[in-house]
């Protein structure tokens, strides 16, 4: 099975059915702090996530610190491409 060359952007397609955080947002504790990783049963939705034991959260995303809602994913599902800074105009 291929691996994910970001795990954690694919779990993030998804909402948290544990932690109940929206798609595109890492899970949150109940001490509402980033999570140090995702969910059980958030990542198992993805498929090639499945034999994982753990997924953590980036430390880019800042586990630990106070949690905030990340940018919401809309219509198309593009990993990657969230948060990426956009380069001048090409045209
Ligand atoms: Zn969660």
């Amino acid at each position: 099975m291929p691996e994910l060359a970001e795990p954690a952007a694919a779990v993030e397609q998804f909402d948290c059915p544990t932690c109940e955080v929206p798609a595109g947002s890492t899970c949150r504790t109940r001490g509402g702090e980033v999570a140090p990783k995702y969910h059980t049963p958030r990542f198992m939705l993805v498929p090639q996530l499945r034999a994982e034991l753990e997924v953590k959260t980036p430390a880019d995303r800042g586990p630990g610190r106070a949690w905030a809602r990340g940018p919401a994913i809309s219509g198309s599902l593009s990993p990657g491409v969230r948060g990426r800074i956009r380069l001048g105009t090409c045209r």
